[in-house]
C-alpha cells in the first residue's frame, strides 16, 4: 500500500488487504488459544468448476457471523474445503475424455481462488479434500469400523436404478412423485443387486430425538417424517401349511382385529412359494411378474384400483380363530413393516376398497358410542368415544384401551407384542461408479468377505480404468487392482470394486478439519475434545434428510464404538435461501442462468457484492437475482468512503469525487464559535452518539440471527446520520470519531476490506479484524420520550408518552386505543385523524 488514492475504487486496496491476511495468517483457528472456542462450519461445496454467486451467497452470511465472533472474544474455527468425488467428474470424464482426478484438480484450484476473491476468513490451512487420498484412506478405516461393529452389511436388494446414469440410487436420492433421479432426473427402475448397507434404523429413536440441538423447525420435521415412526403391535397369524412359520403383520390398530378377514402378503413376501397351492399358482407366479415391474408410487397410488390374488392358503386370525383367506396384492410393499397386513376392511380405506372388490367380509368392530356403521365406507375415525363391538370379551372397552389390552392378550398368547414401524431403512451406501473411495473390503472364497487390514490403507483408486457406464463398476476393468490376498488365509481374493455414496465421505469431514493433517489417525481425539461439536453449521435445507441425518448417524455410531464421546455433530444449524436465476428458475448451466460473480466483483469489488447479496432480502430465503440495486449498495460504501475521511478541517467530500482543496478560514473551528453554535454541536454529538450506540446493539443482534439486510439497513442509517453531522460542521468532534469507528467496526464482518483501509487511513492498529467488537452503553440507547397531546375534535382530552421516533401509524394506534378518546368515538371510527409530527395528534369524531 504505497500509494492511496483518494477516490473510493475498491481495486486500488482489495486484493493487497487480502494478500496481507494471507501472509500474517490472521485467520488461523488456533488450537491452544486459551479462549472459548467457536466452532463455525458451512457446508464443504462440490467443485463442480465455477463458484457461482448461490455459493458467495451462501459463504458470506456464516462468514460474517465468524468474523463477529472472532471480534467477540471467540476463538473461531471456520473452515473450508471439497466435496470432491461424486458423479459429475466421472460424467466429465466420459462426456470429454477428461480424467476425473484432472478435471477434480482444476476446479478445486479454480475455486480456491474464487474463495480467496471473496475475502472470507476461512482458515485453509484445515482444508480438506474428499478424493484425496489422505482423506479417504480414514473414510475407509471407518466403513472398516462399521463393518465391525455389525453396523455396515452386504445384502441382495431390490434397489433403485438409475438407467442415465447406470448407478443405484439411495432413497434419498429418489425425489418427486415420479420417483426420478435426483442428479438427472430419469425415472428410476428397480434391480435385483448385492449391495452394501449401514444400518441406520438401529439409530432411528435417538436421530427422533433433538432436544439437546437448536434446529430449524422445517428441518426437524422433515427428519421425523422420514424416519416415520409409529407405535401399533406385531401378530402373528398361524398358517395351515406343514413348514411354514406364523406370518407377522405390524397394525396400528391391534383393536380392530377382531374385524381382519383377509390377509395380504406384498408378491414379494418370502413365504409366497411355500404357502401357494398347485392350482393357484400360474396366476401368482404372473402376477408376482408384474407387480415386480411397477414402480412403488405406482403401487401406492391412493387412485389406483387394488387387485390382488388368492394364494390359496388359510391363516387363523388368533382373536377370533376363524380362518381367513391369504392373497398377495401389489399395494402391499415388501420394504414396509413386515411386508404383510391383515386385511381389515371396516376400518381401512384401502382394505376396503379391496374387499369390495373381491366380495371379501366387511365386519365393523369398532364404532362410535351409539353409533351406527357408515354405509359403503369404512369406518376410520379417531373419536375419543369410539368403542369396540362385535369383539368377544372387549365388547364394549374404549377403543384406546382396547389397543393395550388385546396386544396385552396376544402377548400372552405369545401371538403378539407391542410394537414399533418406521419408514426409515437402513442406508444403501455402494455405487457401481469410479469416482469415490473403493469399499475396503476383499472376497475369499473360503473367508468370505474380510476387511482391508488397516495398515493396507489406503486402498488407492486406480488411475487407468475404463469409464464407458455399463451398469457394472469401472474399477472390475482394472485387473491389477482387482487382485488381492485373503488377510487370513493369504490366498488369492477379489477386491470389492464399488464405491462408497459420497455422502460417507461428508458425514465425518467436519471432524478432520479439526486435525486435517493427521497421518496416523483419522482425528486426534484432543483436537476432535478441543473443537467438537460444532457450533453452528450452515448449508442447504435440501440436505435435511440427507446429509444432516447421516452425519448425526455418524456420530452417534462413533460415539456407541468409543471413538467420540459426544451425541450431536452440529449444535445449531441455519438454512439458508436459494439464489435463483433472474428467470426464478434454479441457477444451472444448461439454463444458461447462472450468474458469474466474477464479472460483478471485478467491476464492484468483493464488499459490494458481500453486501449486495445480503441485502437482497432474509438471508434463510434467499430469491431470484436481480442486480438493479447493487449499484445502490456500491455508493453507500462511498458513502461510508466520504464520512470515514472527512475531518474537522475538511469540506464535505463527495464520494467517487476527489476532496476539494480545503481553505483556511471557511470551514468552522472549535475556537471561535458562538455560543448558539457551541449547543448545536452539542445537540448534534448527543444525536450522533446514541445513533452510534443504537447500532451498535442492534446491528451485533441482527448479525446473530442471520439478519443480515436489516443490520446493513441500520448501518445505512447510522452512514446517513454521519454524513448530516458532517454536513452540520461535526467531522472534528469526538463524537464523530467515536461514530465512525462504530461504523467501521460494525461493518469489517460484511465488508472487510473497506472497513479495514478506512481503519487504517485513520491511523488505527492494523488489523481491524482483530479489533474488539464494539459495546454500546445501554443508557443511550433508550430512545428520548415525548409527551404528546391527544385532542379529540379540537380538544385536550388525553396525553400519550412515545419514543420521540415512533411512527405516525404507531401514534394514530395509540391514541385511538386510548380510553379517553374511545369515550368521546363511542365506537365509532373517526372521520379523520389529523398529526403535528412531535406536537399533537386530533382525533375528529364523526358528528351526527
Ligand atoms: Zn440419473
Ligand atoms: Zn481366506
Amino acid at each position: 500500500m504505497t500509494e492511496r488514492p483518494e477516490r473510493f475504487d475498491p481495486r486500488t486496496y482489495e486484493a493487497g488487504w487480502r494478500e496481507r491476511w494471507a501472509a500474517d495468517d490472521i485467520y488461523r483457528a488456533d488450537d491452544d488459544d486459551p479462549r472459548d472456542k467457536h466452532y463455525l462450519l458451512t457446508m464443504y461445496p462440490y467443485p463442480s468448476g465455477d463458484l457461482h454467486i448461490g455459493h458467495w451467497y451462501a459463504a458470506t452470511g456464516p462468514d460474517i457471523v465468524a468474523r463477529m465472533r472472532r471480534m467477540q472474544g471467540l476463538n473461531v474455527m471456520f473452515p473450508m474445503g471439497f466435496d470432491s468425488f461424486g458423479l459429475p467428474a466421472e460424467n466429465a470424464a466420459i462426456d470429454r475424455g477428461v480424467h476425473p482426478w484432472d478435471w477434480t484438480e482444476q476446479n478445486i484450484d479454480r475455486m480456491r481462488t474464487q474463495f480467496r476473491s471473496m475475502g472470507c476468513m476461512f482458515d485453509w490451512s484445515r482444508e480438506v479434500v474428499s478424493s484425496d487420498p489422505s482423506y479417504y484412506r480414514w473414510t475407509q478405516w471407518l466403513f472398516i469400523q462399521f463393518f465391525n461393529a455389525g453396523l455396515a452389511y452386504k445384502q441382495m436388494a431390490a434397489v433403485d436404478w438409475c438407467p442415465k446414469d447406470q448407478v443405484v440410487l439411495a432413497r434419498e436420492q429418489v425425489e418427486g412423485a415420479d420417483r426420478h433421479c435426483w442428479r438427472c432426473g430419469t425415472p428410476v427402475v428397480k434391480r435385483d443387486l448385492e449391495q452394501w448397507f449401514f444400518r441406520v434404523t438401529r439409530y432411528a429413536d435417538e436421530l427422533l430425538d433433538f432436544s439437546k440441538i437448536d434446529w430449524p423447525d422445517p428441518l426437524r420435521l422433515m427428519q421425523t417424517n422420514w424416519i416415520g415412526r409409529s407405535e401399533g403391535a406385531e401378530i402373528a397369524f398361524t398358517v395351515e401349511a406343514a413348514g411354514v412359520d406364523p406370518i407377522r403383520v405390524f397394525t396400528t390398530r391391534p383393536d380392530t382385529i377382531f374385524g381382519a378377514t383377509f390377509m395380504v402378503l406384498a408378491p414379494e413376501h418370502p413365504a409366497v412359494a411355500a404357502l401357494t397351492t398347485d392350482e393357484r399358482r400360474a396366476e401368482v407366479e404372473a402376477y408376482v411378474a408384474d407387480a415386480r415391474r411397477q414402480t412403488e408410487i405406482e403401487r401406492m397410488s391412493a387412485e389406483r384400483e387394488k387387485n390382488g390374488v388368492f394364494i390359496g392358503a388359510q391363516a387363523i386370525n388368533p382373536m377370533t380363530e376363524e380362518r381367513v383367506p391369504i392373497w398377495i396384492a401389489d399395494y402391499v410393499l415388501p420394504g414396509y413393516g413386515t411386508g404383510a397386513i391383515m386385511g381389515v376392511p371396516a376400518h381401512d380405506e384401502r382394505d376396503y376398497a379391496f374387499a369390495a372388490r373381491y366380495d371379501l367380509p366387511i365386519r365393523y368392530v369398532v364404532l362410535p358410542a351409539g353409533g351406527a356403521a357408515p354405509d359403503g365406507e369404512a369406518f376410520v375415525a379417531h373419536t375419543a368415544d369410539e368403542v369396540l363391538v362385535e369383539s368377544g370379551e372387549f365388547t364394549g372397552m374404549k377403543a384406546a384401551d382396547a389397543i393395550a389390552a388385546i396386544t396385552e392378550e396376544l402377548a400372552e398368547r405369545g401371538q403378539g407384542e407391542a410394537a414399533i414401524s418406521y419408514k426409515i431403512r437402513d442406508w444403501l451406501i455402494s455405487r457401481q461408479r469410479y469416482w469415490g473411495a473403493p469399499i475396503p473390503i476383499v472376497y475369499c472364497d473360503e473367508h468370505g468377505p474380510q476387511p482391508v487390514p488397516e495398515d493396507q490403507l489406503p486402498v488407492l483408486l486406480p488411475r487407468d480404468v475404463d469409464f464407458a457406464p455399463t451398469g457394472v463398476s469401472p474399477l472390475q476393468s482394472n485387473a491389477t487392482f482387482l487382485a488381492a490376498s485373503c488377510p487370513i488365509c493369504g490366498k488369492p481374493a477379489r477386491r470389492e470394486t464399488d464405491t462408497l455414496d459420497t455422502f460417507v465421505d461428508s458425514s465425518w469431514y467436519f471432524l478432520r478439519y479439526c486435525s486435517p493433517n493427521d497421518q496416523e489417525q483419522a482425528w486426534d481425539p484432543v483436537a476432535v475434545m478441543r473443537w467438537m461439536p460444532v457450533d453452528l453449521y450452515t448449508g442447504g435445507a435440501e440436505h435435511a434428510v440427507l446429509h444432516f441425518l447421516y452425519a448425526r448417524f455418524f456420530v452417534k455410531a462413533l460415539r456407541d464404538m468409543h471413538h467420540l464421546d459426544f451425541d450431536e455433530p452440529f449444535m445449531a444449524v441455519r438454512n439458508q435461501g436459494q439464489i435463483l436465476g433472474a428467470d426464478h428458475h434454479r441457477m444451472s448451466k444448461s439454463r444458461g442462468n447462472v450468474v458469474n460473480p466474477d464479472d460483478l466483483t471485478s467491476r464492484f469489488g468483493s464488499d459490494t457484492v458481500r453486501c449486495f447479496l445480503m441485502f437482497i432480502g432474509p438471508w434463510d430465503q434467499g430469491g431470484p437475482w436481480n442486480p438493479s440495486s447493487i449499484e445502490g449498495v456500491h455508493r453507500f460504501l462511498g458513502r461510508v468512503w466520504a464520512v470515514a475521511q472527512a475531518t474537522g478541517g475538511q469540506p464535505r467530500a463527495v464520494p467517487g469525487m476527489p476532496p476539494a482543496q480545503s481553505l483556511a478560514g471557511e470551514v468552522p473551528g472549535s475556537g471561535g464559535m458562538a455560543p448558539d453554535t457551541v449547543t448545536a454541536i452539542d445537540d448534534g454529538s448527543r444525536k450522533l452518539r446514541r445513533a452510534a450506540h443504537r447500532a451498535i446493539k442492534e446491528v451485533g443482534e441482527d448479525f446473530a440471527e442471520f439478519h443480515f439486510n436489516t443490520a446493513l439497513s441500520k448501518l445505512m442509517e447510522l452512514t446517513n446520520a454521519l454524513g448530516a453531522a458532517r454536513d452540520d460542521g461535526l467531522a472534528g468532534t469526538d463524537a464523530y470519531a467515536e461514530a465512525v469507528e462504530a461504523l467501521l467496526l460494525l461493518l469489517a464482518p460484511l465488508a472487510p476490506h473497506i472497513s479495514e483501509e478506512l481503519w487504517s487511513r485513520r491511523g488505527k492498529p492494523y488489523s481491524i479484524h482483530q479489533q474488539a467488537w464494539p459495546t454500546f452503553d445501554a443508557a443511550m440507547v433508550v430512545s428520548d420520550t415525548i409527551e404528546l397531546p391527544v385532542q379529540v375534535d379540537g380538544k385536550l382530552r388525553d396525553l400519550l408518552v412515545v419514543a420521540a421516533d415512533i411512527p405516525a401509524e404507531e401514534i394514530e394506534r395509540l391514541a385511538l386505543a386510548s380510553e379517553r378518546v374511545q369515550a368521546y368515538l363511542k365506537g365509532r371510527a373517526p372521520r379523520k385523524v389529523v398529526q403535528i409530527p412531535g406536537r399533537l395528534i386530533n382525533v375528529v369524531t364523526p358528528g351526527d
